[in-house]
């Protein structure tokens, strides 16, 4: 039987959130400062409920586990993925993340973090810190010490609908004002470098200097390769914006009937703006679902856009 599988995101409060999510998105969202709503998720911090049909009620987690056919019976010890919207009313502060091999030694084991990022709406003016400017490990190491930050940050426009892959080791902030998809490792191992100096509840948040100067790449990676323009791409196909270790991305525009196969273990759909139908059933902008392995051909209807992704 071919089952798609909805979800029910999950939403945190974040002292950079905004509204949006309640305003632009048809969500209830808890308060004037949500800044993410975890889309697809089966994170002990955020796990999505099955929001109808037979699994109706389940965590994400909880199907994971008992139900691996679901998902191309992987072998992975938890759901790999985590997708995320985030609304950013102010600057989020400049982070980066460990890889695989250096979590696993400084983080209990833990899995670093590769993600990516999908610019849903943004002011003409926008920007994202992406990368810095140190020539070597000495000079990041001292504009670090020094706080010389606006030498070492790089910042750099946006657009809507840019997409931009952030490898571990590379410095990066989401800017206020910016609408983000984000797709990820589900991990959340973050070391914050720097955050302008703000005082949250009357007292500066933890930085993690040391590790941040272990991991960050040097020198950063060239800006012309850390952006793609994913706007305006072939309409009615499934367009790769990311292929990488832990993740596949496409987005997908829905002009016409468009059929497509999903034999990866699964596939999640997030529908990003508009609305149409999914083998018949009626979708719209904000539902997130997963079609599972072997849910083979699928007919996409309407006039719509969608980001997918799998492993
Ligand atoms: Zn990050």
């Amino acid at each position: 039987m071919k089952q798609i599988i909805f979800l029910n995101p999950v939403f945190k409060q974040m002292v950079w959130g905004g509204d949006r999510l309640g305003r632009d998105w048809p969500y209830e969202i808890p308060g004037s400062n949500t800044g993410e709503c975890w889309a697809v998720s089966a994170h002990p911090n955020g796990d999505c409920r099955i929001r109808e049909g037979q699994y109706a009620g389940e965590t994400l987690s909880a199907l994971w586990e008992k139900h691996p056919e679901l998902f191309g019976k992987t072998g992975l010890d938890r759901f790999p993925l985590l997708v995320k919207i985030i609304d950013a009313k102010t600057d989020l502060s400049i982070q980066v993340h460990p890889d695989d091999a250096y979590a696993k030694v400084h983080e209990n084991g833990s899995l670093g973090k590769t993600e990516c990022w999908y610019v849903l709406d943004c002011e003409e003016d926008s920007s994202l810190v992406i990368g810095h400017n140190a020539k070597d490990k000495k000079e990041l190491s001292d504009m670090i010490r020094e706080g010389r930050w606006s030498e070492l940050i790089r910042e750099i426009p946006v657009h809507r609908g840019d997409f931009i892959q952030i490898d571990p080791g590379t410095v990066h902030a989401i800017k206020g004002g910016l609408m983000i998809m984000e797709m990820q490792q589900n991990s959340d191992i973050t070391y914050r470098v720097y955050d302008y100096d703000r005082m949250v509840d009357g007292k500066p948040r933890t930085l993690h200097i040391e590790k941040s100067i272990d991991v960050i790449t040097v020198p950063a990676k060239q800006v012309e390769d850390s952006i793609m323009e994913a706007a305006d791409l072939p309409v009615n196909t499934m367009n790769l914006l990311c292929e990488c270790a832990f993740y596949k991305v496409w987005k997908l525009e829905v002009k016409e009937a468009v059929t497509i196969t999903q034999d990866h273990p699964f596939l999640i759909m997030s529908v990003i703006e508009g609305e149409g139908t999914v083998d018949g059933q009626a979708v719209r902008k904000g539902d997130h679902f997963i079609l599972p392995y072997g849910y083979g051909e699928v007919m996409l209807q309407g006039n719509m856009k969608l980001i997918a992704s799998t492993i």
